[in-house]
């Protein structure tokens, strides 16, 4: 079942969301301190006292015109009759449901907003509303009800059954109006009930064997350490290229290929006619990454490209995200499979990519998150401004500044580089238009990175690998997987079960695709086994339903299944958000590269400064606070911040922004 039901409504009824000013954090204090006077004098005409203006204000997120609008809507003004609109303890929240199918549980969105404008219409009903996910429209009752099954209208389908059985409407047959001796009669076992009972006894006698995950059988025998040693010769870096749209993000991979052999200049010649061709010939580069006809025609990367090269004594993954805010979703997904960021800043316009509008902060914010702790700024189009250094050095001073200040990156592990991806200069090649810098080229600090990340192996820690890509070869029963190990070591002839729907299949076959410096041949090679931190396709055969299996799942072992959850308690941080986040609130949870609704389930308690604990009953912006978040439409394989540093970690947004991240401490339910 997804959604919310019956017991959610319950704690809801019972929660007492009302305004205490005790419970206020300063900020709070502050706002409503702020807006008080202002709202005052706007409703000095009104019989309204101050007590109730703060509600209001409380309410209405302290914003002034809006609760201006609950005063004039509910308190009569001065010279008139003085009516209270709203008769008192009616409940001062609207409920708003947009879920899928229930019985499903398949995928929509729940929101919820408690201490909702205590407008007259719905102060004295709690209104649910429901609606389909492809959006045909809301079905609405009023008081609490859903709407009937069968009643032809979209949305239908989302009816609670138990519900219309407790109370079925005036409308339907067998409602209110249902003669009681009929009532009576179905209460009694008829003879139908009967053989029910007797089969179900029936069935219960009969033993169903659990079906035993087949044991895991590497296909071959060899020195698996000496195996590693080979692998580990070569050490291996993932980073990704963030930062805002236009900065550059796509060029500049281009360059690095380009200038590394990898892509030869009869592709970029032909890259370079074809978006001439459209009018875009200084994406020529950029197209070497944005690869789709919408990424092309649009000049912006839509979902994440990764890629592999290999030079003669390292390996690197380079992941692509979308800068563009419409796409930070892909971009925490290609944030979540790397190891180090590559901050790319357009130098000509960083104050709007640093703007709370830009998604300089954003992508910062979201990184340090999600457990990367190491940082590369790349200021980029350095030609635009002929080089200037002043500007250079004014950028990195801002830039440092945010990220050890706010974020509380170790200065240590940051780096800055100047670079012009458009004409390569310190990309791969060193600048003689930047003189004034003696630094290392972006390509030799990622060397260095690379060298500097460790690449322990623990070949004991439990195979972990999340699916962030899925092909289908001709037979039915196999499918290839690719993503990121997570951790753990693979082979083939392995047994693998896949998580949520716990499907189990062997593993055919591995390979690693990569390209080698100074060449541009892609190669598959195929892998006696792969390793944490290594992107790999798994050919898996024998699965029993290949439809089962999706982007976001887990790969495990099939001796370490992995038990999907509905809940999890875990420490959340929230960045700046506009509005308190309380009890029920409803948000987008990002993991897995996938998104899940969820909703704020309980706040146990919020970490203060001085690392004492507070019972509270919102969240305000930079609070950090134990919580316990419920997804509302499927349960999601997951695992804890002490089993796994990287996976162990959620991004939540709300309304398309990041509003916190959390770590997760304990698996619920
Ligand atoms: P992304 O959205 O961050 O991936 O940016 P793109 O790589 O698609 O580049 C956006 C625009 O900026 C394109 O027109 C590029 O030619 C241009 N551009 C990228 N790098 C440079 C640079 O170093 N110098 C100059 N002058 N233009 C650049």
């Amino acid at each position: 079942m997804g959604g919310f039901d019956d017991d959610d409504l319950h704690d809801y009824e019972n929660e007492d969301l009302g305004f205490d000013e005790d419970a206020l954090n300063d900020d709070e204090y502050d706002q409503l301190y702020d807006a008080l006077p202002k709202l005052k004098a706007l409703a000095k005409n009104h019989q309204v006292d101050e007590k109730a203006l703060k509600e209001i204000l409380w309410n209405n997120y302290f914003s002034i015109d809006d609760s201006f609008e609950e005063v004039k809507q509910n308190y009569k003004r001065e010279y008139g009759e003085y009516v209270r609109a709203v008769p008192d303890g009616g409940p001062s929240w609207i409920l708003t449901i947009r879920t899928a199918n229930v019985e499903t549980g398949a995928a929509g969105t729940a929101t919820q907003r408690a201490h909702g404008p205590a407008r007259a219409q719905e102060r004295g009903q709690r209104r649910l509303v429901w609606s389909s996910r492809e959006g045909q429209g809301d079905v609405e009752t009023g008081e609490g009800e859903k709407v009937p099954a069968g009643s032809g209208r979209p949305g239908a389908e989302f009816c609670s059954r138990e519900r219309r059985t407790e109370r079925p409407r005036d409308s339907e047959p067998g409602g209110n109006r249902a003669p009681k001796k009929a009532a009576a009669n179905f209460e009694k076992p008829g003879p139908d009930d009967r053989k029910v009972e007797s089969l179900t006894e029936k069935v219960a006698k009969i033993k169903i064997k659990e079906p035993k995950p087949a044991a895991s059988k590497p296909k071959q025998k060899f020195d698996i350490d000496a195996e590693l040693a080979k692998k580990n010769s070569k050490p291996n870096l993932s980073f990704v290229v963030i930062g805002h749209v236009d900065s550059g993000k796509s060029t500049l991979i281009g360059r690095l290929l380009y200038d590394l052999g990898i892509v030869d200049s009869k592709t970029l010649h032909k890259l370079t006619k074809e978006s001439g061709a459209m009018g875009k010939s200084s994406f020529s580069l950029a197209w070497i990454m944005d690869q789709t006809q919408e990424e092309r025609s649009r000049g912006v990367t839509v979902d994440i490209c990764q890629t592999q090269i290999e030079t003669p004594t390292q390996k690197f993954t380079i992941i692509d995200s979308p800068g563009h805010k419409d796409y930070v979703p892909q971009m925490i997904n290609g944030v979540s499979q790397a190891d180090l960021a590559v901050m790319n800043i357009d130098a000509n316009s960083f104050e709007s990519g640093f703007s709370n509008q830009g998604q300089t902060k954003e992508h910062l914010t979201i990184a340090k998150s999600l457990g990367v702790e190491r940082c590369v700024v790349t200021v980029n189009k350095l030609d635009v401004g002929q080089w200037s250094q002043t500007v250079y050095d004014a950028i990195c001073s801002q830039i440092r500044q945010f990220l050890v200040d706010e974020l509380a990156y170790d200065a240590a592990n940051l780096v800055f580089v100047p670079t012009s991806g458009f004409l390569g200069d310190n990309v791969v090649r060193p600048s003689k238009n930047l003189a004034w810098y003696t630094g290392p080229t972006l390509m030799q600090v990622l060397e260095q990175e690379n060298r500097a990340i460790s690449h322990v192996v623990d070949k004991k820690s439990p195979f972990v690998m999340v699916i962030s890509d899925i092909q289908e070869p001709s037979k039915n029963d196999e499918l290839v997987v690719s993503g990121r190990i997570n951790s753990g070591i693979i082979q083939p002839g392995e047994s693998v079960s896949i998580s949520p729907s716990q499907e189990v299949g062997e593993v055919a076959s591995i390979s690693i695709t990569a390209s080698s410096v100074g060449s541009s041949v892609i190669k598959h090679d195929l892998q006696k086994l792969a390793q944490e931190g290594e992107f790999v396709e798994l050919k898996l055969k024998k699965l029993a339903s290949r439809e089962n299996v999706k982007v976001g799942d887990v790969v495990t072992l099939s001796s370490n299944v992995l038990q999907p959850v509905k809940k999890f308690k875990c420490e959340l941080n929230l960045f700046n958000i506009e509005r308190p986040l309380l009890v029920g609130t409803p948000f987008v949870l990002f993991k897995n590269g996938i998104s899940v609704p969820s909703r704020l389930s309980e706040i146990e308690s919020i970490v203060t400064k001085d690392g004492r604990s507070k019972k509270r009953r919102h969240l305000s912006s930079n609070n950090t606070a134990v919580v316990v978040v419920e997804l509302l439409e499927r349960e999601l394989p997951l695992v804890t911040i002490a089993q796994d540093r990287k996976l162990g970690r959620v991004v939540v947004r709300k309304d398309g922004l990041s509003i916190g991240a959390g770590k997760i401490l304990e698996l619920v339910a």
